[in-house]
């Protein structure tokens, strides 16, 4: 009996002695809920997350999403465990190292997401529309959509666009990083060695947003410079997304949405439109001022040591392989402590306050940000938290299954009622030239 005893006290004590030793730094409690059936309306939603970069995974690292996460974000299990109901899969092609070659990485990359669904029918729906979404929740499925990610990726072609479309790509973010040759980018708007536009678009820009109006592919403004943002909500007639950005009122980053552009999305479409949804993106740098000081204080040092690898490997006449300069990269961001959950909280808050509970959901950004993100969300497994923190907040359960997905389902219906509307019309474009012309030089 006593041995008993002292075996389950060692049983019971030795987790708790084991995690004492090997902890880093102690972590408080976590806060007993006030909120004890947000487990269940977690389960009640349909949960949808506008942004992943796991599609470069699946095609570079030949990674599963049956596979365990590894160094990832994203697979089945989390999937499963967090109720994740559906995910846009970001077909992102890094321009540089592409040039030349878009349309096939764009391809390649549509193609890998393809199969993950034909790898594994029984859980997973490549799916096209807000009707996809719901019958592959209703069948237990998680639904895999696709939204493209940088319009370089069309190579100035609105065939491309189209093909894209017809390939399932349901959303376009404009611009990533880089300007192309018919808008502006964030990342790129204060270099002046770049050309850019004049008004934010070119004359085939806006027939890009007309023709994505007429498709029925979500507009998404994440990543555009502000002036190709406000260009692009003046003529589109649809309401528009941001995939993966959050407020930049609480984190001053030119990737965050600034109080005036959060109500400008939330007016979004014509004067019948419910307006557009911002996505909060999950990414520490832009969830945290803090973060993002620290953040961009050690870039020199960052940069400096992404150099030197590099040289090692030119130096063997070889080129170092992304997966080792994202390690690295990774091992100076671990330095910085990671901001807390509930500043995701925050800017889902501020959203509301400022645009209005219709026109806020969830843009993890996942895979996409070199494991940047807030302590405890680390992959869809965590996504109830949301909902717990969320309703501990005071949010009804209506209020969390419209952030959780509710308001990108509203917004992806009028797309595509917008685009019905358009093709019956058959007005005149945008410019004068129609949009199966080929674009002039
Ligand atoms: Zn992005």
């Amino acid at each position: 009996m006593r041995n008993r005893t002292l075996f389950l006290l060692l049983f019971l004590t030795l987790p708790a002695l084991l995690l004492a030793q090997t902890a880093v730094k102690p972590h408080p409690s976590p806060m007993k809920s006030k909120s004890p059936n947000a487990a269940a309306v977690h389960q009640s939603a349909i949960v949808i997350d506008t942004h992943a970069d796991t599609p470069q995974r699946f095609l570079d690292e030949h990674f599963d999403l049956a596979d365990p996460l590894g160094s990832g974000n994203l697979n089945l299990d989390s999937i499963h465990q967090g109720n994740l109901a559906a995910e846009f899969f970001s077909i992102w092609v890094e321009p540089a190292l592409y040039k030349g070659q878009y349309a096939h990485r764009t391809l390649e990359l549509i193609d890998a997401v393809k199969q993950q669904a034909a790898k594994h029918p029984d859980q997973i729906e490549f799916v096209t529309s807000p009707e996809g979404i719901e019958q592959a929740h209703r069948d237990q499925k998680f639904a895999a959509l696709m939204g493209i990610e940088g319009g370089h990726s069309i190579e100035d072609s609105l065939a491309l666009l189209r093909q894209y479309y017809a390939l399932g790509v349901r959303y376009m973010t404009l611009t990533w990083s880089n300007s192309n040759n018919w808008a502006d980018s964030s990342g790129d708007i204060d270099n002046t060695s770049i050309p850019h536009t004049k008004e934010g678009l070119t004359e085939f820009g806006k027939d890009v947003v007309y023709e994505m109006n007429r498709l029925g592919m979500m507009i998404d403004i994440s990543h555009v410079s502000d002036r190709t943002f406000y260009r692009t909500l003046v003529i589109t007639r649809a309401p528009v997304i941001a995939s993966h950005s959050s407020a930049r009122a609480l984190c001053d980053a030119p990737r965050n949405m600034t109080d005036d552009m959060l109500r400008a999305v939330a007016n979004s479409g014509g004067p019948n439109s419910k307006g557009g949804v911002v996505d909060v993106n999950f990414y520490s740098a832009f969830v945290s001022q803090a973060y993002r000081d620290a953040d961009k204080a050690q870039q020199p040092e960052v940069d400096k040591a992404v150099a030197d690898l590099k040289a090692r490997y030119k130096a063997e006449g070889k080129e170092a392989p992304q997966a080792e300069i994202d390690k690295l990269k990774r091992s100076f961001a671990d330095r910085i402590p990671r901001p807390p959950l509930s500043m995701v909280i925050d800017h889902i808050d501020h959203i509301v306050k400022v645009a209005g509970i219709d026109h806020v959901g969830l843009g993890s950004d996942f895979d996409g940000v070199d494991g940047q993100l807030p302590e405890g969300l680390n992959s869809p497994a965590d996504l109830p938290k949301i909902t717990e923190a969320l309703m501990d907040r005071g949010y009804s359960a209506d209020d969390c299954r419209k952030i959780l997905g509710g308001n990108l389902l509203r917004v992806f219906r009028e797309v595509e009622a917008v685009s019905k509307e358009l093709q019956a019309e058959n007005r005149p474009r945008i410019t004068d030239k129609q949009p199966f012309d080929k674009p002039q030089k």
